[in-house]
């Protein structure tokens, strides 16, 4: 787990388990996390799409996902006033609500940068630089 990326699925961790201990199977990998997680030595981060993430950091955090380039970064514990708690419960029926799971979304600095364009050359004025700017019509 050291060597991992922040937030690595189980087919990451499968992949490079398996380098080590070769013919280890999935479902193991599955199994190891799964109890690593029942212990409390990593969190399982279910996200809203997409496979459940491994996450080293077990201090209670969020995360924030750049819906370009798919990065994701540990933010602070953000507090949820019971207001919204409440408004919750409310609407839901439930007799009580305690459990949140806040996922923030955004666009990371260095694809800000690259949307921006960053530091291309003003000027270089040939092809548009936009799909679609040349009224091609492709196939539906
Ligand atoms: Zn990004
Ligand atoms: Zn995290």
């Amino acid at each position: 787990m050291q060597r991992a990326p922040h937030h690595p699925d189980a087919r990451w961790v499968y992949a490079e388990v398996s380098r080590e201990i070769p013919g280890i199977s999935l479902g193991t990998v599955y199994r190891v996390l799964a109890s690593l997680a029942a212990e409390g030595l990593i969190r399982e981060y279910r996200q809203a799409d997409g496979p459940a993430l491994y996450d080293a950091n077990t201090d209670d955090h969020s995360h924030i996902r750049c819906r370009r380039c798919g990065r994701i970064v540990d933010v602070p514990a953000v507090d949820v006033p019971a207001e919204a708690l409440e408004a919750v419960r409310r609407a839901s029926g439930f007799a009580r609500v305690d459990q949140v799971f806040l996922e923030f979304g955004g666009v990371c600095d260095s694809c800000m940068a690259e949307a921006e364009g960053g530091s291309a050359p003003a000027g270089s004025a040939g092809e548009p630089a936009f799909p679609g700017a040349t009224g091609r019509a492709g196939p539906m």
